[in-house]
């Protein structure tokens, strides 16, 4: 492991989370090691495992995510347009890939606890991989501030459901100083390990298409997975397998937006107080990875851009009703952050666009059947049927 700030380096199997100087830690690649497959067949997550930090394996067969061309949305905007669908992974978001890496590595180190804060996503995906891997999970959550569907996912997998009063970022602060203190092992994105696993993004859209896409654009709440799939790209580049690198695009709800706040208006980094934002999964104020992610998009020449919730409630319909692809409020949030950038011309309509629809529709239904509420009962006889066709 090497700090991203001071360049010292760390034991792979150094329990830490941050080097001395308090920078974040990335995991070296062994890129000798790493094999030449991307062929575009028989995509899932451990066709990469020579990219991979970990040799044991807690696996639900994560990855191998379709990517959809999206056919219809593309003649309405005018460009070349993908979206890769994180929501088919086991337990519907792309979290998955760096639970398996991460509980992997929990198992190499020899720890039978593992602990994470989430705004969801992650505790129903840790939850899971712990139950696979037959060690206890603690996943702290904020109260009253998850989705249903997540929230349903965490407890039957069998984890520890800690409700805290406060945000994601309160949860967060209590997590760290536990790994710290009481021997659990912290899966939280400043854990290097999962974002190795969350690289495989970029690997298997390279795979998928056979080449890079001109920009990769996702939302962003913690800032890990920019990370992570900037790093895939980057290395995909230096191992000398493709001679292009594509922009990072971070999109974020305007609530919650300390990162677009600060790239727009040229200013150091701040966090926000009181985020808030119908996209529970990038609801987040103090994104832990913010220096990784602001890196990602300074180097790739990419940009930062915040929507508002009626643009993201937007998107998502566009997403279902046009393409079939029902996902989760901060999942629409890369398609209407696109479509604001193309609308102020700061993005361009010749381009390859791939959307990160990182999580699944039906982990948040409230937001769908809160927002539309169906017509009156008919009579059940065809007359009345009749008239509703009408
Ligand atoms: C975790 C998550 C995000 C945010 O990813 P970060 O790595 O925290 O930036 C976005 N969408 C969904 C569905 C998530 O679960
Ligand atoms: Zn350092």
């Amino acid at each position: 492991m090497r700090c991203i700030e001071c360049g010292r380096e760390y034991d792979e199997n150094e329990l830490r989370y941050r080097c001395d100087c308090g920078g974040l830690l990335e995991v070296v690649t062994d890129l000798e090691r790493a094999e030449d497959v991307f062929d575009g067949k028989n995509v899932t997550l451990w066709k990469y495992e020579s990219w991979l930090p970990v040799r044991k394996r807690v696996s639900l067969n994560e990855g191998g995510t379709p990517l959809y061309r999206l056919s219809n949305l593309e003649r309405e905007l005018g460009v070349e347009l993908y979206a890769k669908n994180e929501g088919a992974n086991p337990t519907g978001s792309f979290k998955d890939r760096g639970m398996t890496v991460g509980v992997s590595k929990a198992l190499e180190l020899g720890m039978d606890k593992v602990i994470c804060a989430s705004t969801g996503n992650t505790s129903a995906s840790l939850a899971a991989y712990a139950a696979k891997a037959g060690i206890k999970a603690y996943v702290l959550v904020p109260s009253g501030k998850i989705a249903l569907g997540k929230l349903a996912q965490a407890i039957i997998y069998g984890a520890r459901v800690v409700p805290v009063k406060g945000n994601f970022d309160d949860a967060l602060r209590v997590v760290v100083e536990a790994s710290a203190k009481l021997g659990v092992y912290m899966l939280n994105s400043i854990n290097p390990f999962r974002l190795e696993g969350q690289k495989t993004i970029a690997l298997e859209i390279y795979d998928q298409l056979g080449f890079v896409p001109d920009n990769v654009v996702l939302p962003v709440g913690n800032a890990g997975n920019i990370s992570a799939i900037w790093k895939g790209f980057k290395e995909l580049y230096e191992k000398g397998i493709t001679d292009e690198l594509p922009r990072m695009i971070g999109i974020q709800a305007e609530g919650a937006a300390p990162l677009a706040r600060a790239w727009k208006a040229k200013k150091p980094f701040e966090p926000v107080e009181n985020p808030e934002t119908v996209a529970t999964a990038i609801r987040i104020g103090n994104p832990a990875n913010w220096p990784k992610a602001w890196r990602a998009v300074e180097e790739s020449g990419g940009l930062f851009e915040s929507v508002s919730d009626g643009e993201i409630l937007r998107a998502q319909e566009l997403l279902a009703s046009r393409e079939g692809l029902f996902v989760e409020p901060a999942s629409a949030a890369p398609l209407a952050g696109l479509m604001k950038l193309l609308e102020s011309g700061e993005l361009d309509r010749g381009e390859s666009y791939v959307l990160v629809t990182t999580g699944h529709g039906l982990k948040d239904p409230n937001v769908v059947v809160n927002r539309f509420t169906l017509p009156k009962p008919i009579e059940p006889t065809l007359e009345a049927f009749r008239e509703v066709m009408k």
